[in-house]
């Protein structure tokens, strides 16, 4: 488990990751609402496009995972047998990109047949380490893998985390390694010198202990509190033509924006859900993460 009250040396806890990312004491009553209006939203997808043809356009869903254990209650973590199992219908069922594929494809440049995912995994959990990144290689999968390297560096002491290398040996065998900001804070509730440093920061550190790709960037918490259009226009600057949100929904080619949407892969759903999900039939739920938002800003939420 994380430990506690371990601050940095600008005081941000880094246990914000642990209180958000970690999923410690989710409520089930929650957890269960939320399955089920997923299903709701699944089922009501499915009947709508049961009489007519579904689209003959290709399309490409960002998968965003967390964790890989056997918690069915912390909400972003998948158990490696569901994992597993996911991997093997991806792989029969479609294309998966690794990082510079999906670029080229986003830029227009590469002609898709058929629907194509890319598999980002956020924080570099030692779950990933010890559960994932083998299955990916045993199917040969590849994975972008966002990392902050301030929790990498207290990887030692928190056991939490990959160690950098673990990080460098991943980054030897198809994950492609990226910025996830450097302490896991949200940019979007800081200054605006104050993210550019945390950006900076972050892709400093990485030059310095992995051959990372500074093309991609995950934002942090990832909802709509936590980026904004000039935080975009910040990581551009710097190189980030790619910077993905939480915010449920699919990518097409040349959207002229550089911050995309994903798509969540929860703990606790089948290999039917999962397989309705990358095949879009709750690309509805970003109504639900914009009534999320509404209610954020007015303080409802
Ligand atoms: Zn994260």
């Amino acid at each position: 488990m994380h430990s506690k009250g371990n601050n940095n040396s600008d005081g941000v806890s880094l246990d914000v990751v642990a209180r958000y990312d970690m999923g410690y004491g989710i409520n089930p009553m929650r957890w269960y609402l939320k399955k089920l209006a997923r299903k709701a939203c699944i089922g009501l997808s499915t009947l709508n496009t049961r009489n007519r043809c579904e689209s003959i356009v290709p399309s490409i869903r960002v998968l965003a995972y967390h964790r890989f254990t056997n918690n069915k209650f912390d909400p972003v973590a998948v158990s490696p047998k569901d994992f597993e199992q996911q991997l093997r219908w991806l792989s029969a069922n479609v294309d998966v990109l690794d990082a510079e594929s999906f670029k080229v494809a986003m830029n227009g440049g590469l002609a898709l047949h058929r629907d194509a995912v890319l598999i980002t995994v956020d924080d570099g959990h030692r779950s990933f380490f010890e559960h994932a990144y083998p299955l990916l290689a045993a199917y040969n999968i590849p994975a972008l893998l966002f990392v902050c390297p301030a929790l990498i560096d207290k990887a030692n002491s928190s056991r939490e985390f990959m160690e950098w290398d673990d990080i460098r040996k991943v980054s030897l065998n198809g994950i492609t390694v990226a910025s996830h900001g450097n302490k896991h804070i949200s940019l979007g509730k800081v200054s605006s010198e104050k993210a550019e440093e945390e950006v900076l920061n972050a892709q400093n550190r990485l030059k310095q202990c992995v051959n990372a790709n500074h093309c991609f960037f995950a934002f942090p918490f990832g909802t709509r509190l936590d980026f904004s259009e000039t935080l975009g226009a910040m990581l551009l600057s710097l190189g980030y033509q790619f910077c993905f949100s939480s915010i449920h929904g699919k990518c097409e080619p040349l959207m002229g924006t550089n911050i995309f949407p994903r798509v969540k892969i929860e703990s606790g759903e089948s290999l039917k859900t999962f397989i309705a999900i990358v095949k879009g039939h709750l690309d509805a739920w970003r109504l639900v993460d914009d009534s999320a938002w509404w209610l954020q800003q007015r303080g409802r939420f």
